[in-house]
């Protein structure tokens, strides 16, 4: 079978799904999902990925297809069984946008210095907007290998532990 080189818009993945499948519970809106994330609600550029991977015999066809960023693309399940694409982008479906990825930091940090971001943030009596101060002053000390999405998980969760420890430093002693 010879591939076609005729590619689906991305306006016509939209109207296919947004007619069908009920928007709750998903990162986008009717009115966005041509220009953000369906699973992270980014604004960014947009890729069209397979429900059913083209290797298990899925089409190219509007029905076979979702709008997803690099990031989120190189994480989709590729299984036969449509159904999991649509539980993965429900189970990480959030209600604000840009949001997704300091979520998913959080989450990175709790897994790896077993402590509850909020936990922490309450017992240290933390004011945020100095705390977003100092993280968007850390989120300038990070790298990216080549090729790779910007900021992952880890990076993210290591940039939460540099704002602690420099918060500490910064307000906390001098008390
Ligand atoms: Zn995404």
């Amino acid at each position: 079978m010879t591939r076609k080189n005729m590619k689906v818009s991305k306006q016509e993945i939209v109207d296919y799904w947004f007619s069908r499948v009920d928007e709750c519970g998903l990162s986008v809106d009717t009115s966005e999902a041509h220009k953000r994330c369906w699973r992270c609600g980014c604004e960014k550029s947009l890729e069209r990925c397979h429900i059913i991977p083209a290797s298990l015999g899925g089409e190219d066809a509007a029905s076979n297809l979702v709008l997803l960023c690099k990031r989120c693309h190189i994480e989709n399940p590729n299984i036969a069984d449509p159904e999991i694409m649509w539980d993965w982008l429900r189970a990480y479906g959030t209600t604000f946008y840009d949001t997704f990825w300091i979520k998913q930091g959080i989450k990175e940090y709790e897994f790896i210095y077993h402590k509850k971001f909020n936990d922490e943030l309450k017992e240290k009596s933390i004011d945020l907007t100095k705390f977003f101060e100092i993280y968007n002053e850390e989120i300038q000390n990070t790298s990216y290998h080549y090729g790779h999405p910007y900021l992952n998980s880890a990076t993210l969760a290591g940039v939460i532990r540099t704002t602690f420890k420099k918060y500490e430093v910064n307000y906390t002693v001098r008390q």
